[in-house]
């Protein structure tokens, strides 16, 4: 997006709010360096403006959009056409505009995933995994993880009956067992044992609020486990700290975000995503936040 002219193709990210957002940075460095003539733009969309939104998507021929918090669940009824995928986790986060059809797809899940193995260097197939939390982050990441093939998956959330729905409408979806815990040490140490992969993906020890307990009690942490937080500032969160001093591997959000990004990129560009420039371009915007 060195010149910006009339056929320059404009991909967004709608949310509420987003002045905290790295996408445009993701994006726009990609755009560059591909020669590809994009603009990344986020904007602030109020949740009862979505629908109006979205229109302007078709209206203004924009190529696609990313949706974040407040509108992952919001999006169905706006669009033409929705990926088996999104329609399991029951949230949108890409937007493709082909041809004036919006088709609503969700990376999020397998952003993660693509992270768990390029970068943690861990397949989960045939493996046990414990997930802390059960919002919207948990279901995209759990649905993944059993349409790939894990064996088993633990859900533990403050509010177990949500654990509990997540557990069922995975089982349901993915045909694979999974099972609701209490998020408490003693629901966990079980789970935690059988598990290769511990997931943890509440806001807890995100930006500003580094330092408060993790939910997981640490000392359930070995050094067989890997362990994995969805929060990518700080890159490295206290319970990625613990973890490591308890001997376990560790992987931050970063990797999600950037995958969850080069997915969406790839649908939208029909090119293959320069991810190295994208990463680094996070590392950049993360560093600037600061
Ligand atoms: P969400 O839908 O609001 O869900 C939040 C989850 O965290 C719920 O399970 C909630 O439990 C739990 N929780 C919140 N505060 C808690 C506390 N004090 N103690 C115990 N549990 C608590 O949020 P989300 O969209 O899933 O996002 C969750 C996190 O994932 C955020 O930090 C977000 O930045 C991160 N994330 C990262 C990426 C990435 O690309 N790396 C992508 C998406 C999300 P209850 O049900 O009991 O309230």
């Amino acid at each position: 997006m060195d010149a910006i002219d009339s056929r320059t193709r404009l991909f967004g990210l709608f949310g509420h709010p987003v002045s905290h957002s790295l996408s445009p940075d993701m994006h726009n460095a990609a755009f560059r360096h591909l020669g590809y003539n994009g603009c990344y733009l986020a904007f602030d969309v109020l949740p009862e403006r979505l629908g109006e939104a979205l229109q302007g998507v078709r209206a203004l021929q924009m190529g696609g959009v990313n949706l974040t918090i407040p509108h992952k669940e919001g999006a169905f009824p706006h669009l033409d056409e929705v990926s088996p995928l999104a329609e399991l986790i029951g949230a949108v986060n890409t937007v493709v505009n082909e041809e004036g059809r919006l088709i609503g797809h969700n990376t999020d899940g397998e952003g993660f995933l693509r992270s768990l193995m390029e970068e943690g260097g861990e397949d989960p197939k045939g493996q046990e995994v414990l997930i802390l939390g059960a919002g919207g982050a948990a279901k995209a990441v759990a649905m993944a993880l059993a349409l790939h093939g894990v064996k088993g998956l633990y859900i533990a959330n403050r509010n177990v009956e949500r654990a509990k729905e997540l557990a069922a409408s995975v089982a349901r979806g993915a045909g694979v067992i999974a099972e609701a815990r209490e998020l408490s040490r003693d629901g966990l140490a079980d789970a935690a044992k059988r598990s290769a992969i511990l997931i943890h993906t509440s806001p807890v020890g995100m930006h500003p609020q580094v330092d408060v307990p993790p939910i997981l009690d640490p000392e359930l942490i070995t050094p067989d486990h890997l362990v994995c937080d969805l929060i990518y500032n700080p890159a490295e969160t206290v319970l990625l700290r613990r973890a490591k001093e308890r001997g376990a591997r560790t992987l931050g959000g970063l990797g999600m975000l950037l995958y969850q990004g080069v997915l969406a990129f790839e649908k939208w560009t029909r090119q293959e995503a320069p991810v190295a420039v994208m990463a680094q371009a996070l590392r950049e915007g993360l560093a600037k936040k600061k």
